[in-house]
């Protein structure tokens, strides 16, 4: 079997395509354009690619984007006082603090200091607690599992009744919501960690394997079931020697051409999962933006 490459790339092109449409209406019918302020602090090389990648995007689908760059020793009194400002802003429907965050700041205090309707991350415990409970008409879910649930249901339609999944990393941005969405379509769920053993053994038990935990090129093609989804979230940044060359490249968690020779579908890395995560923090913040203007998320 080869599997077929799950465009990832292409299907947030057309989202975001939506996204813009959905974006001109509401600022025709409701004057209201969709405000997105992205919060970044210090010069964490990969961070500014995210953050630059994010505004080009929100410039795309035609919203109001702010960038507020901070200085590595700003204080956390500072941070916590422009969060309020944006909190109190009317144009601003969603803010983003990119993480990591320098070691002086509390991860913790900063995030939960969004207002939960402008947590358009769904990192706020008001959201996570609403995506635990199933309540997610107002939730705002974490982009990552959001734009993967939207691949799965591409392969195997809306509901996953008698599918096995098995998520490989427990994070709270990934692992854990991404096992909440699964388990509301009606998979059943297996979440595995560090900790886990004979993690091949419970992989090849699943119909569905989302993979997420930042090692290269882990998941073999003999720890897969015979056409099973897979999806890696995976970006891990490996040197390679080609012809005597070494280069710097992008590599996910699966080892692509392997398990392309066992599963059903398989997202690449790069334009996997990465340009859906994008793609799902612009609907999250329209949703932000109707929201607050009272229509239907
Ligand atoms: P974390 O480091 O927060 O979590 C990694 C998880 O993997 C942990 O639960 C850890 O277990 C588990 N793990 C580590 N080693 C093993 C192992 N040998 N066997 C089984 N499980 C293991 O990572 P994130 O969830 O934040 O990110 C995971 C990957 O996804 C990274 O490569 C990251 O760059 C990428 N990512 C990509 C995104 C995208 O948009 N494409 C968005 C977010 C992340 P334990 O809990 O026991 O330590």
């Amino acid at each position: 079997m080869t599997a077929k490459r799950i465009d990832g790339k292409a299907k947030a092109e057309q989202l975001a395509e939506a996204i813009k449409a959905q974006t001109a209406v509401l600022l025709k019918d409701h004057g209201i354009r969709p405000g997105l302020a992205v919060v970044i602090i210090g010069e964490d090389p990969a961070s500014q690619i995210y953050v630059r990648n994010k505004k080009r995007r929100a410039e795309a689908c035609g919203f109001h984007s702010v960038q507020h760059t901070l200085d590595e020793n700003v204080s956390q009194a500072d941070v916590l006082g422009l969060i309020d400002e944006l909190n109190n802003d009317d144009a601003i429907h969603g803010i983003l603090v990119q993480l990591p965050l320098p070691d002086h700041l509390d991860e913790q205090t900063i995030t939960q200091s969004i207002l939960p309707s402008k947590d358009v991350d769904g990192f706020h415990f008001v959201n996570i607690g609403k995506l635990t409970a199933g309540h997610t008409q107002d939730a705002f879910v974490p982009c990552t599992p959001a734009g993967c649930i939207l691949m799965i249901e591409d392969e195997l339609g809306p509901d996953f009744s008698g599918k096995n999944a098995v998520i490989i990393g427990r994070s709270n941005i990934v692992g854990k919501p991404m096992a909440s969405l699964l388990m509301q379509r009606n998979a059943t769920i297996t979440v595995t960690h560090s900790r886990t053993s004979d993690l091949p053994s419970v992989v090849r038990n699943a119909d569905i394997v989302v993979a997420a935990v930042g090692r290269p090129d882990m998941v073999k093609a003999d720890w897969i079931k015979p056409g099973a989804v897979v999806i890696d979230v995976g970006i891990n940044r490996v040197e390679k020697t080609i012809d005597g060359e070494t280069k710097s490249r992008l590599t996910g968690d699966v080892d692509y051409d392997d398990v392309c020779r066992v599963a059903s579908a398989v997202t690449p890395v790069p334009g996997g999962v990465g340009p859906m995560t994008i793609t799902m923090l612009m609907s999250n913040t329209l949703r932000s933006a109707r929201l607050s203007a009272g229509l239907p998320g």
